[in-house]
């Protein structure tokens, strides 16, 4: 496996904001965003056994947490790790992913508890294919980072995508943590904009930023 960070923290996005966790944090992603903080710890990733992985979560473990996060990059990209894991790991997993990756996600569905599936506007027919297999799971939402001047079509096909899917998906609307290659943050009016255009077809968006930079954990 290549991870790029393994610790405990509290979970800073999305619907489960504050629950405690392990992250296992693989290296490597099959896109590359504007403002990913995540790419340029690609070079400190280390190349982890299955069984040390393992070792290390059950040190964690004291912490008390509710759920391992596989997050990244782009987690599904080492999805036969993955299946590794699960049958050795007794918490439930939360996957935190760019949905792109749906034939990878269909080999490891069942075994995952918590879905944070992102929409990345360049990618529409993989997001849909992605959801396709999880539209009517429980604990599925999806997050949308909202940037400076965001375009109105990316957060219209994204609602209209919703609302054929299943529009009681909960769609968190991020506005975008100015780093690295984006500099300016979202407006009160962007963010204002982007929950006026797809709350009308989805029936539960909410406005929540990263908390955990803010709050200086992990
Ligand atoms: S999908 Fe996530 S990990 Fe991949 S480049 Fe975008 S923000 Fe970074």
């Amino acid at each position: 496996m290549k991870i790029s960070e393994l610790f405990f923290s509290f979970q800073g996005e999305g619907m489960f904001i504050g629950y405690p966790q392990i992250f296992i944090r693989f290296s490597g992603c099959n896109i590359k965003c504007a403002y990913c903080d995540e790419i340029k710890k690609e070079k400190y990733a280390t190349d982890y056994p299955v069984e040390k992985t393992i070792k290390e979560v059950q040190s964690l473990m004291k912490n008390n947490p509710h759920s391992i996060s596989l997050t990244g990059g782009e987690p599904l990209l080492q999805v036969d790790a993955i299946k590794e894991l699960i049958p050795k790991i007794s918490l439930p997993l939360y996957l935190d992913t760019n949905g792109t990756l749906a034939s990878h996600l269909q080999e490891i569905v069942d075994d995952i508890s918590f879905f944070s599936v992102d929409y990345k506007p360049g990618f529409v027919d993989e997001f849909i294919n992605f959801m396709e297999i999880i539209k009517d799971k429980k604990n599925v939402f999806v997050k949308y980072i909202v940037t400076r001047n965001f375009l109105f079509q990316e957060a219209q096909t994204l609602a209209k995508i919703l609302a054929a899917l299943n529009p009681d998906i909960p769609l968190i609307i991020q506005p975008v943590t100015p780093f690295s290659g984006i500099k300016e943050k979202a407006t009160a009016k962007d963010i204002t904009r982007a929950y006026n255009i797809t709350s009308k077809q989805v029936n539960t968006v909410r406005i929540i930023p990263q908390t955990h930079k803010f709050m200086g954990i992990k």
